[in-house]
């Protein structure tokens, strides 16, 4: 179903703490993947639109840098308390534009809402150190300071959770920030913005700036800007970090991932069952922590497989606003991407064990469905191996030993996360140190890490050497300074060319 775009609702840009359309003229259609419904047309920046938002970030820096830390932090600390209480608006708003279940939209708030009181310990975190008398009379000390202006472009599958991964540290640390967010599903953005006003941060400390490529094009390579938090697809991600880095700027550019669940023939069989079919399908395998394959060892795969296969057909698929277990996918576009693969992997020789393309929704006829999907004896070269699907397509390789799965899920491109389920303990700690990915879960399927520890990949993961939030946040949207300095006696002065030494 269409509904005529000039009658929806318009979402623009949150410029100099008010929502504004911009002067582009462009716009595009926001869908409820539930209904196929046209709901919302997004306004879409040019440059010239964002470099309306970068001045009006610039001019509120010197201002936002410079109010004490004690009252920068009141504001976080308000926001925190507007959050907690008001998130099952937000909540809908993302069922609404993305899909996903709205028990599932409240988990992403939460867990963002974490990196929010993260940052309310900003002033612990921002303390430097101070050496007394390191030299006659001479002292040191080190202090962080904010970087400027810093840009945040985030992907659609977690409209909330993944600025809030970035926007709290880096306000809490005295930056101002330019968000773009999806223009998949821009809406949560514009409410984020209107609950810092809420809080009281000041106009300009928090910009959203709607758009695709012209938007983040002129924000990878505007000089105001001084570093890029990009979170995406891996040729988005590489793309980025070599033009905002070519441009002078500290950049970290998350990508994609292909996640791997090593199973080991010990393994309980219900505890990793669950945990495969929770990981695999979960926000219709949209997250980028999603379990896509699943390497099974020895014989485990003929007990194993059974098991997935029962629970994933129970999944109730349909709209996120009732009680189903997994929503649509997040465009129509996308949705027949991912039955693109379905039909490739099952041309390729995979066994189709639960097949998602002819699922009954609980919702309307025209949403964007597709089913939990299980293929089994996949093989490394089949693209449903190869590639990142990001839909709830689970995939299980067959392997004869440890080795062999290791070498597998080393060898992959991808190093976003990975697990291992098994009750041996020497297994699973030689696995976590031998495993290259970013974040490993030891029987946990999604090892999402704590806000005050950092979230980030390995290799096509992630572009750039800094993880999101904790300590690598703050280092992230920070730069040090160490001053040395010295209050001499009069009575002890005179000349000395020669190298400043210790005494
Ligand atoms: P995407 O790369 O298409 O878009 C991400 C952002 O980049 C959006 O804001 C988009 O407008 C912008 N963009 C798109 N094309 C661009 C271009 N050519 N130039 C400049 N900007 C561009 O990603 P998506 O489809 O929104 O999100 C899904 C992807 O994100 C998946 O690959 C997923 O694995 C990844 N992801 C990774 C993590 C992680 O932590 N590593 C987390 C969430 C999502």
């Amino acid at each position: 179903m269409t509904t005529d775009i000039n009658d929806v609702r318009e979402i623009g840009h949150w410029v100099d703490g008010k929502e504004l359309v911009g002067s582009s003229g462009n716009t595009a259609p926001v869908t409820d993947p539930a209904t196929g419904e046209v709901t919302g047309r997004v306004s879409m920046a040019d440059a010239a639109d964002a470099r309306t938002a970068i001045a009006s970030a610039k001019a509120a820096f010197p201002a936002w840098r410079d109010l004490s830390l004690t009252r920068r932090t009141q504001i976080v600390f308000r926001f925190r308390e507007l959050l907690d209480r008001r998130k099952p608006e937000l909540a809908k708003l993302i069922t609404a534009e993305h899909g996903k279940t709205l028990a599932d939209a409240l988990g992403e708030i939460s867990r963002g809402q974490e990196v929010v009181e993260f940052a309310c310990g900003m002033p612990h975190l921002l303390k430097g150190a101070m050496t007394e008398n390191a030299s006659t009379s001479v002292d040191v000390c080190s202090i962080r300071q904010p970087l400027g202006p810093v840009a945040i472009v985030s992907p659609f599958n977690f409209p909330a959770m993944v600025p809030l991964w970035f926007f709290p540290v880096a306000i809490a640390a005295g930056n101002t920030v330019v968000l773009k967010p999806s223009e998949k599903d821009p809406s949560a953005s514009i409410w984020l913005a209107e609950l810092w006003a809420e809080a009281g941060l000041p106009p300009g400390v928090f910009t959203v700036l709607q758009g695709g490529k012209a938007a983040v094009d002129e924000l990878l390579t505007h000089p105001d800007v001084k570093a890029v938090s990009f979170v995406g697809s891996t040729p988005v991600a590489r793309y980025v970090y070599a033009t905002a880095s070519a441009h002078g700027k500290r950049v970290q550019a998350l990508g994609g991932a292909k996640n791997h669940m090593l199973v080991l023939p010990d393994a309980d069989l219900d505890v990793t069952a669950d945990a495969a079919v929770s990981a695999g399908f979960g926000s219709a395998g949209e997250r980028c922590m999603a379990v896509s394959v699943v390497v099974a060892v020895g014989d485990v795969a003929d007990r194993l497989v059974p098991e997935i296969a029962e629970r994933a057909a129970a999944i109730r698929v349909g709209d996120g606003t009732r009680s189903c277990d997994m929503g649509p996918l997040v465009t129509a576009q996308h949705r027949d991407r991912v039955a693109g693969y379905i039909d490739a992997g099952e041309r390729d020789g995979a066994t189709v064990v639960l097949d998602g393309r002819h699922v009954e929704p609980d919702g309307a006829a025209d949403g964007y469905w597709l089913g939990p999907t299980l293929l089994d004896h996949v093989t490394p070269e089949m693209t449903v191996y190869v590639d990142e699907i990001f839909g709830p397509v689970l995939s299980v390789v067959r392997v004869r030993t440890y080795d062999e799965a290791m070498a597998l899920i080393n060898a992959n491109p991808y190093g976003n996360g990975a697990c291992v389920f098994t009750r041996d303990g020497g297994a699973a700690r030689r696995f976590q140190n031998e495993v290259e990915a970013g974040m490993v879960g030891v029987n946990v399927p999604v090892p999402v890490p704590m806000a005050y520890y950092s979230f980030g990949g390995w290799k096509n993961s992630l572009f750039g050497d800094t993880h999101a939030h904790g300590t690598e946040g703050v280092h992230f949207f920070t730069r040090g300074k160490v001053v040395t300095s010295r209050w001499p006696d009069p009575a002890t002065r005179g000349l000395d060319l020669g190298f400043p030494r210790n005494s």
